[in-house]
């Protein structure tokens, strides 16, 4: 018999009614965004807020189809000792079958007591000192797992706070797996570059950007020199490897705010929000100069290529309607580059048309 104060059935439930918002607010801010790493820190710092301990980190599949699970980078707090990349767990292994049968956390105390056979796992957590194991799910398989250690002020993790996670990283869970497959719909899996329908639907809000703000906007189109005999000599794999070489000097040479994307075959393309013409030949000069100076080396031969870079920038009248007319600008002024030589950089100029 409560006299003063809340009974405590009804603080039960107040805080129930919190949790429950808290989730709906994480489930907000985790579905806003499909961006991979970003997505990974969110759910470490909420895990980090919401129990009481200075450690967690996230282990995740690849992809759907891999055989383990990756500690993914940006953990927090955990001492390694070994290289990230050598924390890994098995599919299949005695953990991720639990889990597969079980949604619910599982401490390191209790994995022993419920799992008893030995699992590599089990080691790796416990040498870095993990308390509690949470599974994410998403389509009904367990597709990460949280890993948090001890709580700060010490003691157990109670059943309330267990129980909270499950419900978190089932939000995650879900979550992880719609970044993965934006991921999927918009990389080019060779080059790693943005595929072409990112390339579009991106250039469209850059070019309205743009126009909204009077910020200058240009691209850079390339095009690898004479890659039709380059494959008739080397062959298509090594073309390959040439192209993902290619690929790389275009990611390195974006800057934050710029991306790069494979426009089609082994032509590339690179998007510079606020560059003015001055400043994307500067770039597209600095990119043409990399390639030329890069050996690349396959099956133990040295081959070498060049390319031909057209430049345009954006223009509020000629380019408020689609993105087709600043590409073709850069089109044409790859084309002279061709014309002239190849090997060069030109910028469009109204003589092209
Ligand atoms: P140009 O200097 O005029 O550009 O000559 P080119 O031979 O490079 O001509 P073009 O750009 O028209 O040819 C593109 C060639 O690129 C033809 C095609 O075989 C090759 N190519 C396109 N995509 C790929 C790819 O994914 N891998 C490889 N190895 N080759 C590709
Ligand atoms: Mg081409
Ligand atoms: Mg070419």
């Amino acid at each position: 018999m409560v006299e003063y104060g809340i009974p405590d059935e009804i603080q039960n439930y107040e805080k129930k009614i919190y949790d429950q918002r808290q989730l709906i607010e994480i489930s907000r801010a985790l579905n806003s965004t499909l961006d991979y790493e970003y997505l990974i820190q969110a759910v470490l710092d909420i895990c980090l807020a919401q129990v009481q301990t200075l450690q967690a980190a996230l282990f995740l599949t690849p992809d759907m189809d891999a055989d383990e699970m990756r500690l993914m980078h940006g953990y927090k707090g955990f001492d390694l000792n070994q290289p990230e990349s050598s924390y890994t767990i098995l599919i299949d292994s005695p953990l991720v079958n639990f889990f597969e049968t079980n949604n619910k956390s599982l401490t390191v105390a209790e994995f022993t007591e419920k799992i008893n056979r030995p699992d590599p796992a089990f080691d790796m957590l416990r040498s870095i000192g993990v308390e509690l194991l949470v599974p994410l799910r998403a389509k009904g398989k367990v597709n990460g797992i949280i890993a948090l250690g001890e709580k700060a002020v010490g003691g157990e993790y109670n059943d309330s706070e267990r129980g909270f996670l499950v419900d978190l990283a089932s939000l995650g869970g879900i979550a992880v797996e719609n970044a993965r497959l934006y991921e999927r719909a918009t990389v080019d899996m060779m080059t790693g570059l943005k595929n072409n329908a990112y390339f579009q639907s991106r250039l469209k809000e850059e070019r309205d950007k743009a126009r909204k703000r009077g910020t200058p906007l240009a691209v850079m189109f390339t095009d690898v020199d004479k890659f039709k005999v380059f494959n008739d000599t080397y062959g298509h794999q090594a073309g390959d490897e040439v192209l993902k070489s290619v690929a790389r000097v275009l990611i390195e040479s974006a800057r934050k705010s710029d991306f790069a994307a494979r426009y089609g075959g082994e032509e590339f393309c690179l998007v510079m929000p606020g560059a003015s013409a001055d400043v994307a030949v500067g770039m597209a000069e600095a990119v043409r100069q990399r390639i030329e100076a890069m050996t690349v080396i396959h099956e133990g031969k040295e081959m070498k290529v060049t390319m031909s870079i057209g430049v345009a920038t954006f223009d509020p009248e000629l380019d408020a309607r689609s993105n087709k007319t600043m590409v073709e600008r850069a089109d044409k002024a790859l084309y002279a580059c061709k014309r002239n030589g190849r090997n060069q950089v030109q910028l469009y100029r109204k003589e092209m048309e």
